[in-house]
Parts: structure tokens; sequence; C-alpha cells
């Protein structure tokens, strides 16, 4: 899903500022981001419902002790780890697909392309992130 304008060089998608505080956690989790932006329409294509059908499947963390991620919409997560297809992530993951697309870096879109639990259509619950 690679666009090419003006040809030549390779185009970086994204400046560094979303990845600040979390860069080590992002090679591993998924979907372990910091969005920037507001939020708009919600975008329901293949990968929100392949994100949605894996999150159907995650694993949730016993506890809750990690704190909530706020998400720059105001949207918030709850307060546990989520392991989706054996990667970390919070349950903000479909909010982010939904609404803050143009924030993902390509390769964590590859990482949800990547799910094979099918896809399901989200509720408004999970857009939300809760
Ligand atoms: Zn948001």
């Amino acid at each position: 899903m690679r666009r090419s304008e003006g040809g030549g060089g390779r185009r970086r998608a994204r400046p560094p500022a979303i990845l600040r505080r979390k860069s080590v956690k992002t090679s591993d989790g998924i979907l372990m981001i910091e969005p920037s932006a507001l939020s708009g329409t919600a975008l329901i294509d293949e990968l929100t419902r392949k994100m949605t059908a894996a999150w159907r499947q995650r694993r949730d963390a016993d506890e809750g002790y990690r704190g909530f991620h706020r998400c720059a919409c105001g949207a918030l997560s709850d307060n546990k780890d989520h392991w989706v297809g054996g990667r970390l992530t919070n349950s903000l993951c479909i909010h982010y697909l939904a609404f803050h697309r143009d924030d993902i870096p390509p390769e964590e879109l590859d990482k949800v392309r990547a799910l094979t639990y099918g896809e399901e259509e989200p509720n408004k619950k999970e857009l939300a992130g809760r």
C-alpha cells in the first residue's frame, strides 16, 4: 500500500514524535502508538475488522495496574494489558485504526494485516476503546 509520488526517494511515513515515549515497546507490541490527530469519522475497513476479530480472541492481564492510555482525542483505554496475536496492546487498538489511521506507522498496519483471526464488525464500545 505504498504510494509513489514524485518518484525516487523513500518517504518516511511518520515523524518520530508519535513514537517518542513507547519506542522500545513499539517493535514488540501492536498498535502501541500515541496518535496526535483528532478523530474524524470511523474508518471501518478490512484492517479495522481484522483487528476487531483478533481483539475478541485476545488474552487479558489478570491485574489492571498499568494505568490508562489517553488518546489525543480524549478516548480512554481500560487499565489492563492485552495480548492480541501474541503482541501486547491496549484497548484503544481498534479505536486507533478507526479514528487515527493516518497516525499509524506502515509497519504497525502490516502487523494488523498479518493477523489471522478473520474479520468482524466492531461495536461502539470497541470503537471507543473500552
Ligand atoms: Zn482517539
